[in-house]
């Protein structure tokens, strides 16, 4: 069995001590919905043993029918949004997963991405374990059970140190909560407060709907157990210096949470001022693509001072196009979900924002769309640098050959896209706008830079890892 090529992206939720435990859990979900769209789960505790509900679908769908609830009894519960593509989309590959051992029940949910995960899984069947999900989580499960520590914290950390990527985890059984973040910190975790009831969230924006104070983020390298008699912060494993993921600030995390000490749309918005410090142009309007450019649409407005307009009308109603396995569906999917709005278009020089060009099929649609509404002149603009290299650690990107940005130079890719012009924001730019004080971000996808090496590299990606850094 081979495990799942790196794509998965991913939030977790956990609410440990409250009556609604497995409620609150759905609702935190439900913000953290952009994270993941395939598949979600909830497990929770009641005391005496797990209960799990999960299946294939939104949150809506899954946990949209208030009798589930009933299965889900317990004050607590860590719950899972997940997308990956096909091939690992299966309901078996849906998380939570749950396992009884010889030391009861455990369940984990996982964000992110075990770089070393072939090797482990190879060396774990050589003894006999046997796999039944293609997750890389499920390693860590085999090595908790087999570890001979009589410590949770001790199994834990055996397990992990094994495992080299990116986790953000959510252990829980019957009378605990365990958070973990990688030593690198590449996927944000945060920590908060609901009455007596602890929280712990992938983005802040799900303690928001919950209404949840923000404690605080879990640290790179923490381990926080979380029980009856409160909470205990351990850092076992050995330090290195973090590297939290800047994709998270460019696209991926909500704009209304607060991640790695910083809020995500003001981030955004500055990285569009930047982006006008670096591109002045000439133009009548400046129109985001919604939803994702629209900080940077509106800080590109003010910094330059041309008029911001909603040219573009999204149907909230249909997923996100990237999402979608077949190149055909993808072309007809930016139909489906944007639409130009003629009078604000017709005769005028647009300015088009958004945060990335992955294969370049949806820039392509919509400069010819808002041409066909009349545009005078389109000229593209990317609130990021060229994304030339695939993601190992938790954001699903596509293989370095279909990237764009990996084959054609910027001129290339804007005559690709029918645009009269296209700007990236520099290297240089973006890490003065996120403002790096003192933190290394990740920029692999961008720079080929990759903070944690990786036995299983394709050539292709090797070609990013020795090239830079
Ligand atoms: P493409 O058509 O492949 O060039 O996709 C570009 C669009 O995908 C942009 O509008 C981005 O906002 C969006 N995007 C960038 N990265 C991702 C990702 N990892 N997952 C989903 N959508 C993405």
């Amino acid at each position: 069995m081979n495990f799942a090529r790196p794509e998965e992206e991913c939030g977790i939720f956990g609410v440990f001590n409250h009556v609604e435990a497995a409620n609150l859990t759905y609702l935190g979900l439900y913000a953290l919905q952009h994270r993941g769209q395939e598949s979600c789960g909830i497990v929770s505790s009641d005391g005496n043993g797990l209960h799990s509900h999960k299946s294939m679908g939104l949150v809506a769908d899954v946990f949209g029918n208030q009798d589930v609830f009933k299965y889900l009894p317990g004050k607590s519960a860590i719950g899972h949004v997940r997308y990956s593509t096909t091939g690992s989309s299966v309901l078996k590959n849906v998380q939570p997963i749950m396992v009884n051992y010889s030391r009861g029940s455990i369940a984990v949910a996982h964000n992110g991405n075990i770089v070393n995960a072939q090797l482990v899984k190879d060396e774990l069947e050589a003894w006999g374990s046997i796999f039944q999900t293609t997750m890389d989580t499920e390693i860590i499960i085999h090595l908790l059970a087999m570890s001979k520590s009589s410590s949770l914290l001790d199994r834990i950390t055996e397990s992990l140190e094994r495992m080299e990527g990116a986790y953000c985890l959510l252990f829980l059984t019957e009378t605990q909560m365990v958070a973990v973040r990688d030593p690198n910190g590449f996927r944000p975790l945060c920590l908060g407060k609901r009455g007596g009831a602890y929280v712990v969230a992938s983005e802040t924006c799900a303690l928001d709907l919950i209404e949840a104070t923000f404690i605080r983020e879990i640290e790179p390298g923490e381990v926080v157990f979380i029980d009856e008699n409160g909470i205990t912060s351990h850092f076992p494993f050995k330090k290195v210096k973090p590297t939290p993921c800047i994709f998270e600030f460019v696209y991926f995390a909500r704009p209304d949470s607060y991640i790695f000490g910083k809020n995500v749309y003001q981030v955004r918005k500055e990285l569009g001022r930047q982006l006008a410090r670096e591109h002045r142009l000439e133009a009548d309007i400046v129109i985001p693509v919604p939803d994702s450019g629209v900080p940077a649409a509106l800080g590109y407005a003010q910094e330059s001072g041309i008029r911001f307009e909603f040219g573009l009308m999204r149907n909230h109603y249909v997923g996100r196009t990237f999402i979608e396995p077949q190149q055909s569906i993808r072309h007809f999917g930016v139909k489906i979900k944007l639409n130009p709005v003629r009078d604000i278009i017709e005769g005028k020089r647009v300015i088009v924002i958004d945060d990335s060009i992955v294969r370049g099929t949806t820039s392509r649609k919509i400069v010819k769309m808002i041409r066909s509404a009349g545009a005078k002149e389109v000229h593209a603009l990317i609130s990021a640098p060229p994304t030339g290299y695939p993601c190992y650690y938790g954001i699903d990107t596509p293989t370095r050959k279909e990237l764009i940005s990996s084959s054609h130079t910027v001129d290339e890719i804007r005559r690709y896209i029918t645009a009269d012009s296209l700007g990236y924001l520099s290297e240089e730019g973006l890490l003065k706008a996120v403002g790096t004080e003192n933190t290394h971000y990740c920029t692999a996808c961008f720079t080929g830079g990759y903070p944690v090496q990786f036995p299983f590299m394709s050539p292709e990606s090797q070609l990013g890892l020795f090239n830079k850094e």
